[in-house]
C-alpha cells in the first residue's frame, strides 16, 4: 500500500513538473488569463494583450539601468529571409515563426528549443507573396499554438511537443492567396485573414474552432463577382452597403483586393472584433471601378460580433482607393480622455499617411490628422470622415509623385502605446512613388496586376539624381500625442525601413533598426539611452518577459519584407544574413559569433556576350523582376543578380527564369509572361547593371 502511495505520488510530481505554473499543460491560455494582471510578467499573444498596445508593466529594466541590458543568449534560424514575427512567451517557454511560416518553442530563459514544426511549404508559393515568405507569429491558446502559412493551412499545434493537432486550408491554392499575418483567438475562435491583393484575389477573413479546426464564419471584403450571396457572413452588410460601391468588370476578374493581412484587436466589454483592410486590386482606382464609387471594404477598419462575424460598423480610411493604401496597419484600442471625456478608442496609422482617432463603438471619427507629409490630400473633413484630395493624385492624365507611396507613412510594423505619457510611438517612414497609369488594362493571372507602370521608378543611373532620391527616403520613430493630434518628439533613423516597437512601464521604448542597431529611447522624450549592434537590419517588433524575477527583452533580427526596400543602394551594403532571436537581460554578458556570409564574388564579365537588347530587357525586368529584385537590379533580401552564376550562359538564365530551376527557393517559372528572347533581353540588361556596378567607385564591402 505504501509503496503503491509513493509511486503515485512520484508520478503526480512528474505530471506537476512537465506543467506551466498554470498547473495545466503547455500553452494554457484563454481569455481569462489573457487579460489578468497576474499575467503581466508574460507576453501572451503577439500584441500582448486584446487591446494590442504592446505595453508591458514590467519596470525591472528602466531608464536608471537599461545601460546595463546585454545579450542573455541567442539563436540562429536556417533562413536569410526576413523576419518579422514578435515572440510569445507563455508559462517560460517563447513562441516564435520565421521565414516560410517556421514555428520555434524555446525555453525563454536559456534559449534551449524544445521543439520545431517545418510546415513545409512548396518553395514555388514565394512567387506570390509579394513582400517576401515572412510569417508575423502564432497565437497561443490552451494547449495549443496556432499558425498561419505562406500556402494559406491555419494549423494546430501542440505547445508541449509541437505535433500537429489539426490543420485547414483557408484559402484556393489555385489563387495567389498567401498568409503572413499572426492568428488572434477571440471566445475559442481563430480568427485568420490573407494577402494577395497585389496579384488579384478577393479578401475575407474566416473564424474557425480552435478546438476543431471546423470553420464557424466567414467575412468576404469584396463582393462576391458573379452577385450573388456567398452564404457567408457578409451577406447581408455585402448586398446593403458594399457592392453598389463597385462599377465596372475588372474587378470582378481579379476579385477586387481587400485583403485582411494583418492587424486585428478586441473589445472584451464591447464584444467587438476589430479588422484592418487592405488595398484593391488593381491598385489603380481607374481601372478597377472606372475611376467610380467607394469600393467597400477596401481600406477600412471593420468592427464585427466574433461570434457570428455580424457587421457592426466600418470605417474607410482611403475612398475609392488608388495607391495601394491599406488600411490593414496597427489597430490599437485605448482609453483616452479627450475634450474632457473618457472616450474608449480605436487608433491606427494607415499607409494613407492620417493618424486616427476613432470611437471604437460607434466607429465615428474622433480625429484624423498627417503624422507623416501627405502629398495626396490635404486633410480629413470631420464631418464626413473622408479625405479631401488632391485631384491630381489620381494620375488620370499625368504621372503623380506622391507622399506616401505604397509603402505607406507605415507600414506592417507594430506601433506601441505608453499610457503614462499618453503616446502611441509610431515606426514612421517616408518613401515617394511615381504613379504612372497605363493604357488599358489586361488581367495578367498569377501575375502583379495594379494598372500603374513601374517603370517611372527605376533608380536613376545619375549619382547626384540618385543621391536626391536618396535623399527624399526618410525613417522615423515618432512619438505622436493622440490627443493633442500631434508628433511630441521624433527620432530620425539613417534609414527608413526600421522595426516595429514596445514600450514597457520602465519608461522606455524599444526599437531595432534598419542598419542594425537595437536601442531602448526614454519613453517621455526620446533620449536614446542604449543600443546594441545585431549585426544585421531588424523589421520586427521586440516583446519582454520576466522569468526567476528577471526581466528579458525578445527580438527577431533579420532584414526583408519587401524587394525595393531591402535594394542596397538606399541601405547599408550587406549581405544576406540568417536571421536571429536575441535575448536580452540586465548584466547579460553573451556574444553573438560574427555573420560568416561572403558576399558573392563579382563575376568576371570580360568573356560574356549577351546580344540580347538591353533596352527592351529594363523594362521588362521592371514590370517583372523588380518588385522582388529591386529596381535596377541593385540586389534585396534576395541574391544579387548582379553578381549570380546564371547570368554567365543564356541556358543557365533561362533555366531558371523559364523552366523553374529554382523554383523551390520561390522563384517560379515566368514561362508564362516571358518567352526565350525576352529572357536573354533581361539577361542584357542585367549584364549592363553588373558592369555599371564593377565601374562604380564604390567599393565593395565582403562583410559587415
Ligand atoms: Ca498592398
Amino acid at each position: 500500500m505504501k509503496s503503491f502511495k509513493l509511486a503515485g505520488l512520484l508520478a503526480l510530481t512528474a505530471v506537476l513538473a512537465a506543467c506551466g505554473p498554470f498547473g495545466g499543460k503547455a500553452g494554457n491560455v484563454d481569455g481569462k488569463r489573457l487579460m489578468a494582471a497576474s499575467t503581466n510578467g508574460e507576453w501572451l499573444s503577439v500584441g500582448r494583450t486584446y487591446d494590442e498596445q504592446r505595453f508591458s508593466p514590467l519596470d525591472k529594466i528602466d531608464t536608471k539601468n537599461v545601460g546595463q541590458l546585454g545579450l542573455a543568449w541567442s539563436h540562429q534560424f536556417d533562413t536569410d529571409r526576413g523576419q518579422e514575427a514578435t515572440p510569445v512567451m507563455v508559462d517560460g517557454v517563447l513562441y516564435t515563426t520565421t521565414a516560410w511560416s517556421k514555428v520555434y518553442a524555446l525555453d525563454a530563459k536559456s534559449g534551449e528549443v524544445k521543439w520545431s514544426f517545418d510546415p513545409k511549404v512548396d518553395g514555388s508559393k514565394g512567387f506570390d507573396a509579394c513582400c517576401d515568405v515572412v510569417n508575423r507569429g502564432v497565437a497561443v491558446w490552451k494547449g495549443r499554438v496556432y499558425v498561419g502559412t505562406l500556402d494559406g493551412r491555419l494549423i494546430a499545434l501542440d505547445a508541449g511537443t509541437g505535433k500537429t493537432v489539426w490543420s485547414t486550408q483557408t484559402t484556393d491554392n489555385s489563387k495567389p492567396y498567401t498568409i503572413t499575418g499572426a492568428p488572434r483567438i477571440v471566445k475559442d475562435k481563430v480568427l485568420i485573414g490573407n494577402g494577395g491583393a497585389e496579384y488579384g484575389v478577393r479578401g475575407y477573413v474566416t473564424a474557425y474552432d480552435a478546438a476543431t479546426g471546423k470553420q464557424v464564419w466567414r467575412f468576404y471584403t469584396a463582393p462576391n463577382p458573379e452577385g450573388k450571396p456567398d452564404g457567408a457572413a457578409s451577406d447581408k452588410i455585402m448586398a446593403e452597403k458594399a457592392a453598389g460601391t463597385w462599377f465596372g468588370d475588372v474587378w470582378k476578374q481579379t476579385g477586387g483586393g481587400a485583403t485582411v493581412w494583418d492587424s486585428m484587436a478586441y473589445d472584451p466589454a464591447l464584444d467587438i472584433v476589430y479588422l484592418g483592410v487592405g488595398n484593391g486590386t488593381p491598385w489603380n482606382h481607374l481601372k478597377r471601378s472606372n475611376g467610380k464609387g467607394d469600393n467597400l471594404f477596401v481600406s477600412s477598419i471593420l468592427a464585427l460580433k466574433p461570434d457570428t462575424g455580424e457587421y457592426v460598423w466600418h470605417y474607410q480610411t482611403t475612398p475609392g482607393e488608388s495607391w495601394d493604401y491599406t488600411a490593414t496597419q496597427h489597430i490599437m484600442l485605448a482609453d483616452l480622455t479627450i475634450g474632457g471625456q473618457p472616450r474608449k478608442v480605436l487608433m491606427q496609422a494607415p499607409k494613407n499617411g492620417f493618424f486616427y482617432v476613432i470611437d471604437r463603438a460607434t466607429g465615428g471619427l474622433i480625429s484624423a490628422n498627417a503624422y507623416v507629409p501627405i502629398t495626396w490630400a490635404t486633410g480629413v473633413d470631420p464631418k464626413t470622415g473622408r479625405p479631401i484630395e488632391n485631384p491630381a493624385a489620381r494620375y488620370k492624365d499625368a504621372p503623380s509623385l506622391q507622399l506616401p507611396g505604397p509603402l505607406g507613412g507605415h507600414n506592417w510594423h507594430p506601433m506601441a502605446f505608453n499610457p503614462k505619457e499618453g503616446l502611441v510611438y509610431i515606426p514612421a517612414h517616408a518613401a515617394p512613388f511615381a504613379y504612372v497609369n497605363i493604357g488599358d488594362f489586361k488581367f495578367k493571372p498569377g501575375g502583379w496586376n495594379l494598372g500603374t507602370n513601374f517603370l517611372a521608378n527605376a533608380l536613376p543611373d545619375d549619382k547626384a539624381q540618385l543621391a536626391g532620391l536618396k535623399a527624399m527616403f526618410k525613417g522615423q520613430l515618432i512619438a505622436w500625442d493622440p490627443v493633442a493630434g500631434k508628433a511630441r518628439w521624433t527620432v530620425d533613423h539613417p534609414y527608413f525601413w526600421n522595426g516595429g516597437l514596445m514600450s514597457t512601464a520602465g519608461g522606455l521604448v524599444f526599437q531595432g533598426s534598419g542598419e542594425g542597431e537595437f536601442a531602448a529611447y526614454d519613453a517621455a522624450n526620446g533620449k536614446k539611452l542604449w543600443g546594441f549592434d545585431a549585426q544585421n537590419g531588424v523589421v520586427a517588433a521586440p516583446s519582454t518577459y520576466e522569468i526567476d524575477g528577471e526581466q528579458y527583452v525578445a527580438l527577431m533580427v533579420g532584414y526583408g519584407g519587401a524587394g525595393p526596400v531591402s535594394a542596397s543602394p538606399l541601405l547599408k551594403d550587406r549581405p544576406r544574413l540568417p536571421g536571429r532571436l536575441m535575448v536580452f537581460k540586465l548584466g547579460g554578458k553573451a556574444t553573438i559569433k560574427p555573420f560568416e556570409v561572403a558576399k558573392a564574388p563579382a563575376l568576371d564579365l570580360t568573356k560574356i556576350s549577351a546580344p540580347g537588347d538591353a533596352k527592351h530587357g529594363f523594362a521588362l525586368y521592371h514590370e517583372n523582376c523588380q518588385v522582388c529584385h529591386s529596381p535596377n537590379a541593385t540586389g534585396s533580401y534576395l541574391p544579387d543578380l548582379r553578381r549570380s552564376q546564371m547570368l554567365l550562359t543564356a541556358d543557365n538564365f533561362k533555366s531558371v527564369v523559364l523552366d523553374g530551376a529554382l523554383k523551390q527557393n520561390g522563384m517560379a517559372s515566368f514561362a508564362r509572361y516571358l518567352n526565350a528572347q525576352d529572357a536573354e533581353d533581361i539577361r542584357a540588361y542585367i549584364l549592363t547593371e553588373a558592369a555599371k556596378a564593377q565601374a562604380s567607385a564604390a567599393p565593395v564591402k565582403s562583410a559587415p
